[in-house]
């Protein structure tokens, strides 16, 4: 959770996703990629956005 009033962050990197990205995943053919959290689901979470 982002603590800055009016900002916009990191969007989610998915293919055609437009949710705002709410974690960084390992992703096993792209690497480190910032999704949203529907998007993380079954891949490694390594940080929060
Ligand atoms: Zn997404």
């Amino acid at each position: 959770m982002s603590s800055a009033t009016d900002e916009f962050g990191p969007f989610c990197g998915a293919l055609g996703c437009t949710e705002d990205a709410d974690v960084v995943i390992n992703h096993p053919e792209h690497g480190r990629r910032t999704v949203c959290e529907n998007h993380a689901e079954g891949h490694e979470v390594v940080a929060d956005v």
